[in-house]
């Protein structure tokens, strides 16, 4: 009945466990499938490039251009209707926060009003954004940077590139920075990139239904998850004016399978979306034509960034004290998942607690300024809203400048406003509130990401080790250190080097800066690595996703294939009946399967069958052949009509297996599997060490490999969970390997 491949010598694998505790974080989920980066060079494939030639390569080649060209120009798109969406609701509110602020000053009635008015204005678009998440599609929560770095490491992370996760998720953002929570946009830039590249990839919609009979040739995984390369740099290029700090972090983050031309169609996508940004951005804020006009998120022109060989002592102490810090919040955030996992369990819970922190967040700020009473002449800081509350005339409040405006302008006003503007106690206070905030925040369920709130702390501690330097030597530039404070804190928090720190030499306008900002966040990843995982990395190992690392677990040279491959393999036979099919495909959940041909075998006088691996098949083919009946039927020229086509229509959402109608006289015929499989798959021998078949695997961006053995026989099948099962955990300098159990939850 069903081909089970079996032999003596091979332990049976069974490691699914299904009791696993409340944020635990040594399980590999089964619910996450693979991406598929291997060309199918089947009949039909083959039969295609006879057919179409060298005009056909052409043509996909210029439609991959043109792609990328208009991903660039609809990332922008978006971008441009959140920061509109945000400058204008933001406008409004704090304008009347102002008015409020104003008349209480003139009234001398205190801040209760204000503050009322604050709660009410902020809560309101926390609770829509929130509602939004949790009941219509929570794959928008939060920046998206995890799900994305994941789904470019190979793996499917269902709903992440849908059309309504975009539409939530940009709503979602709006929302979350009107309502005054303590996240960025340029996370869910990243997210909305990906989504958008991975829907104009692929010439048609299904959330619509439609079809535009176009681009069909790229419906297909390794095609899509190029786009999505793109689209996440695209993101990253309009968040923050940084096409190579994007094209960096798709190379840093997650593709593993990478080629030159590649890399020139992603730049020219984040490129174009760089530029289209800057050109529709200027026009709207009334310099049409031209464009220099900065991305989503404008640090400012630092005048002056010079530094001396004496400050590099000081900024690797700045990285030292961002990894500690970055690992604190890393370790306290896995905690607070964990109890919100626990206890948070409930829809309602869920935007209870959003508004909860939403007023925690105003509670703090109305708190801030009312102890802090810093005031200061008008015109030194350019905060839009001026604040009088409890100043003289001619001046205003300076922590009420910092609270009321976006995060980027509070980042803005810490790199560059004079040492003088902020007393030592405001910012302080403003600090370590904006370090519990962000901590709080992260990890609720709105759509907002880490890196602003990261960069705004960083930028406050970092101005006040400006201002300790400035104390010993009165020349000092502190807007140096807190830019060096917030790529600390940032880089502790995410340990993202290489793109962060080109992100911030494109964003600050100055690569002589490069070299301290790399030296900062390398320390500060080590640092940081010396004692928890990335906020990332542990959210990533919380939700079970099997997510292949860089590099093979060290020391596992002396573990071969045969001790972490599958064994037995569920196989087909070349010639396989459909009932059959629809047996093992209902008792099974593999996507893959080995199509064997049993040879006779009269080796040494005994006469016995050799199973020989002849390719292998997908289940999403399979169910492709049988939802269309492609059957083998003698006597008709039904193989004339087939073409990959058939294959790309249902991309990528197949039907299951359950949904396929058959009728008993279907169940009788066969399928020539030989046809549609792929014939020549990666294969290794079963004494191949676990580095190599790890590098093959993530190289070749694979979805499985057949083992075989001594005699060229099937042996067993390693797929993505049998390799990122081996986790590496390093922790205070000590290194071990955990070996995660498969958890169907
Ligand atoms: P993916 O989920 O990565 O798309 P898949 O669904 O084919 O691929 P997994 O879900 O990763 O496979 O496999 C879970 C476990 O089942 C792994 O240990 C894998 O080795 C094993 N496995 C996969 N395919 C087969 C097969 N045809 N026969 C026996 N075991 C298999």
């Amino acid at each position: 009945m069903y081909h089970s491949v079996e032999f003596e010598g091979y332990e049976s694998t069974n490691v699914s466990e299904d009791n696993v505790p409340i944020g635990s974080l040594d399980y590999l989920s089964t619910k996450y499938e693979s991406l598929d980066y291997e060309v199918i060079e089947n009949e039909l494939y083959c039969k295609e490039e006879e057919n179409k030639g060298y005009r056909y390569v052409v043509q996909k080649d210029f439609s991959r251009w043109m792609t990328f060209f208009w991903i660039g120009v609809i990332v922008a798109c978006v971008g441009i209707i959140i920061y509109i969406g945000i400058e204008v609701g933001t406008n409004f509110k704090f304008n009347i926060i102002k008015k409020y602020f104003d008349e209480s000053t003139l009234q001398n009635n205190g801040m209760l009003k204000p503050y009322l008015v604050a709660l009410i204005l902020n809560s309101v678009p926390s609770v829509i954004g929130s509602y939004l998440i949790v009941y219509v599609e929570p794959m928008a929560k939060g920046s998206g940077i995890p799900a994305v770095k994941c789904f470019l490491n190979g793996i499917k992370v269902p709903r992440l590139i849908r059309l309504k996760t975009l539409i939530v998720k940009v709503i979602g953002v709006i929302s979350a920075i009107l309502g005054g929570l303590w996240g960025g946009k340029e996370g869910p830039m990243i997210h909305a990139g990906a989504i958008i590249a991975a829907g104009i990839s692929q010439g048609k919609s299904t959330t619509f239904n439609k079809d535009l009979g176009a681009l069909n040739f790229f419906r297909e995984d390794h095609e899509k998850r190029d786009f999505v390369s793109g689209g996440a740099a695209a993101g990253i290029a309009a968040a923050f004016g940084a096409p190579v700090g994007g094209l960096l972090f798709s190379l840093e983050e997650g593709a593993s399978f990478w080629n030159q031309a590649l890399t020139w169609r992603i730049f020219f996508g984040s490129m174009i979306s760089m530029f289209t940004l800057y050109s529709v951005l200027s026009a709207y804020h009334g310099h049409p034509g031209d464009l220099t006009y900065r991305g989503l998120l404008n640090f400012g022109k630092f005048d002056d960034l010079s530094y001396h060989i004496l400050d590099i002592p000081i900024f690797i102490f700045m990285g030292i004290l961002g990894g500690l810090t970055g690992a604190l919040f890393c370790h306290l955030n896995l905690k607070l998942v964990k109890f919100r996992k626990r206890y948070v369990d409930t829809n309602w819970k869920k935007v209870l607690e959003v508004l909860i922190i939403c007023s925690a967040t105003v509670t703090t700020s109305f708190l801030l300024i009312l102890w802090t009473n810093d005031c200061k002449k008008l015109g030194i800081d350019p905060t839009e809203y001026p604040i009088q509350f409890e100043c003289k005339d001619g001046e205003f409040n300076v922590m009420a400048a910092l609270w009321f405006q976006l995060l980027e302008g509070a980042v803005r006003s810490l790199f560059h406003d004079p040492p003088d503007v902020f007393n030592i106690t405001t910012i302080v206070y403003f600090c370590v509130s904006a370090y519990l905030l962000t901590l709080l925040t992260y990890g609720v369920d709105f759509s907002g990401g880490v890196l602003i709130p990261g960069l705004c702390t960083g930028a406050a501690w970092g101005r006040l080790v400006g201002l300790g330097v400035l104390n010993i030597f009165p020349n000092t530039n502190i807007g140096i250190y807190s830019l060096i404070g917030a790529a600390s804190q940032l880089g502790g928090i995410t340990r993202m080097t290489i793109s962060l720190t080109i992100i911030l030499v494109e964003a600050t306008g100055s690569i002589t800066f490069g070299l301290p900002l790399m030296i900062c966040l390398m320390t500060a990843k080590w640092v940081g690595d010396f004692f928890s995982e990335s906020i990332y990395e542990s959210q990533i190992q919380m939700s079970g996703m099997p997510l292949l690392a860089w590099d093979p677990p060290p020391l596992s040279s002396n573990t071969y294939a045969k001790h972490f491959m599958t064994h037995p393999v569920i196989t087909f036979k070349m010639i396989e009946s459909v009932e059959n099919i629809v047996k093992i495909l209902k008792t099974y959940t593999h996507n893959g399967f080995p199509v064997i041909e049993y040879v006779q075998n009269n080796e040494l006088g005994n006469n016995y069958e050799k199973c020989y691996l002849r390719g292998l098949i997908l289940r999403s083919q399979l169910i492709v052949l049988l939802q269309k009946k492609i059957f083998d039927r003698p006597l008709t020229n039904y193989w004339d009509s087939v073409t990959v086509d058939i294959f790309r229509e249902d991309y990528p959402r197949y039907s299951s297996i359950e949904d396929i109608e058959l009728i008993q006289n279907d169940l009788k015929l066969t399928i020539n599997l030989s046809k549609y499989m792929n014939p020549s798959p990666y294969v290794v021998q079963h004494t191949m060490s676990m580095p190599r078949v790890f590098k093959l695997f993530r190289a070749m961006g694979l979805r499985h490999i057949v083992v075989i053995n001594d005699s060229n026989e099937v042996a067993g099948i390693v797929t993505r969970k049998d390799l990122a099962r081996y986790k590496v955990k390093s922790h205070m300098g000590k290194i071990s390997v955990n070996e995660l159990k498969l958890s169907n939850k």
